[in-house]
């Protein structure tokens, strides 16, 4: 089978332990207007565009006033996104799991302090059968696995046995602000989470702290009681304050970025989140 990914490199123990691959998988459920990967979000990639692309490589007049139409992209027969002068390109990549697999392999030497290899998005579970198919390669040559998700996939359990870190995001307690903003409901989220528990899975469950939503002292023990009710001691938590990393890319992918400056949290609100977890005994970490 085939993946689809947009980006694909190494970083040293922020998504899993050691030295780690990270694939980035193209195609995500939810719709956080905080996303740092907005070209991750369609499953069969997004058009981006560098600042001073004049469309001179078109042949399909998609350019109007400087401004591509990308409707037109879709129906294109002789898309100009492997050229690279043109300043457009498509961000998927697609390989079948066995020349990942063989890639992954090349980089085993580079695994070290309990590294291996993580997938990411988007969200990867969206690819679920390929990623379960990649996974299994994977296992039966002791390579190191993980996965960072947003919990959603209801067959998500089905990984367990192919995982040996799990990462899921989670950005609220109250399943109609989490639906309001990010669009699914919690509760599978929810139970994807108590699942991994009572498995006894290494899990690390991840809350963006974003003002204005998330990151009041109410919702610091709004997650603290939830925390508290489903998870084991096997799960650890981390807070990571709001960033704009990914705005830049918005214009590239012809979308409009909507979040504002209130949406930043001061490094002390980390702190009061974590003298809040750790009050109902629940242990917080930094990545
Ligand atoms: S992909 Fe096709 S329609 Fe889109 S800008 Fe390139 S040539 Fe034009």
């Amino acid at each position: 089978m085939n993946i689809k990914f947009f980006n694909c490199g190494f970083n040293y123990s922020q998504d899993g332990p050691g030295n780690r691959l990270v694939y980035h998988l193209q195609g995500c459920n939810l719709r956080c207007p905080w996303c740092a990967n907005p070209e991750g979000i369609a499953v069969d990639g997004t058009i981006m565009t560098d600042k001073n692309t004049d469309g001179k490589y078109c042949k399909n007049n998609a350019f109007e006033n400087d401004k591509l139409n990308r409707e037109l992209c879709k129906k294109c027969d002789k898309p100009c996104t492997s050229v690279p002068a043109s300043g457009i390109r498509l961000s998927c990549k697609i390989q079948s799991t066995d020349e990942i697999t063989d890639y992954i392999l090349s980089c085993k030497p580079m695994f070290f302090d309990g590294g291996g290899v993580t997938f990411t998005g988007g969200e990867p579970t969206m690819q679920f059968d390929a990623l379960k198919e990649l996974l299994e390669k994977l296992k039966a040559l002791n390579i190191g696995t993980a996965i960072e998700s947003n919990g959603t996939h209801q067959s998500l359990p089905i990984l367990f046995p192919l995982i040996d870190y799990l990462i899921i995001d989670c950005k609220h307690y109250d399943s109609v602000k989490h639906e309001k903003v990010c669009g699914p409901t919690l509760d599978r989220t929810v139970e994807n989470i108590k699942s991994a528990s009572l498995a006894r899975k290494q899990l690390l469950v991840r809350v963006p702290l974003i003002g204005g939503f998330n990151s009041s002292e109410e919702d610091a023990e709004g997650f603290a009681a939830l925390f508290s009710e489903i998870c084991s001691d096997t799960c650890r938590f981390e807070f990571l304050r709001y960033h704009e990393f990914g705005k830049d890319k918005y214009e590239k992918c012809g979308m409009v970025y909507t979040m504002g400056k209130d949406a930043f949290v001061a490094p002390e609100t980390v702190k009061e989140f974590e003298e809040i977890f750790r009050k109902h005994s629940l242990k917080t970490i930094h990545t």
